[in-house]
């Protein structure tokens, strides 16, 4: 069975893949010397001793495959992730998704950090934001349908989809390089919307890589509170 978060309104992180556990990194990292495992105690003291001095490529012999649905935003910030190999819907061979993103709260800007948001706004001007922000993207999507009804070209009608409609992509990524994205995208710096389906990735691999998960978390909160 696919392991499946939900993530935010009407997203998901399905994990479809895996390649590889904690023992494949111990035995990548022994062949060296030509040993494999040595038993749970040495073999996750090893796989410490691997992550915190930089040693990643014994990481890249785990390997997972994702189908996510996020919001064209988060979907932005993911795609900046090289080391990923990726596949996204296309609103040029198919038509728009016609899900978007309702957010539960609308958050205050930040002043101090210019990228950030703080606090969330009164329930009652929420509401009333929301409600404005769900017609507005009803429009869109109106006038979408109205110029494929017409017969304008996918690739132009979509010029009128928001940014908070849901894409659809299958993402791959080593275990080495996953930690990176984890370090950048499972951080209060993110934005909240990408910190989630980083949270729900964790989630999806810890089962696999325990060990390791158990050793990012721990450097994790230690990062945090030295920050
Ligand atoms: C909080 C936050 C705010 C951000 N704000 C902005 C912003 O305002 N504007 C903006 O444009 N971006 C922004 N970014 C994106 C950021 O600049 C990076 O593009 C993104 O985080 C991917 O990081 P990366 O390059 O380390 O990841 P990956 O592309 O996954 O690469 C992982 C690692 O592989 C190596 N690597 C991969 N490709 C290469 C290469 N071609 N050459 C050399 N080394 C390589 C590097 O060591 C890299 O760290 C932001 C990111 C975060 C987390």
């Amino acid at each position: 069975m696919i392991a499946e978060q939900k993530v935010l309104d009407k997203g998901f992180v399905r994990l479809l893949e895996v390649m590889g556990d904690d023992l494949s990194i111990v035995q990548a990292a022994r062949v060296s010397y030509g040993q494999g495992a040595k038993g749970d105690d040495k073999d996750k003291k090893l796989i410490r001793y691997l992550y915190t001095h930089k040693h990643t490529s014994p990481f890249e012999m785990v390997e997972f495959k994702f189908h996510v649905r996020c919001p064209i935003f988060v979907a932005r910030q993911w795609i900046r992730h090289r080391t990923w190999n990726y596949n996204e819907y296309s609103m040029r061979y198919s038509d728009a998704i016609s899900d978007y993103y309702v957010p539960a709260t609308w958050r205050k800007q930040d002043v101090k950090n210019k990228q950030g948001s703080t606090d969330p706004l009164s329930a009652e001007v929420n509401e009333e934001l929301r409600e404005k922000y769900r017609r507005q993207c009803d429009e869109a999507f109106k006038l979408y349908d109205e110029l494929i009804r017409d017969g304008i070209a996918r690739e132009m009608a979509r010029f009128v989809v928001p940014v908070g409609t849901y894409t659809e992509f299958y993402g791959k990524i080593d275990l080495g390089n996953l930690l990176k994205f984890l370090m950048l995208r499972d951080d209060p710096h993110a934005q909240w919307e990408i910190q989630v389906y980083a949270r729900a990735i964790k989630e999806l691999v810890q089962p696999h890589v325990p060990w390791t998960m158990e050793i990012y978390d721990e450097l994790r909160q230690n990062s945090a509170q030295s920050a």
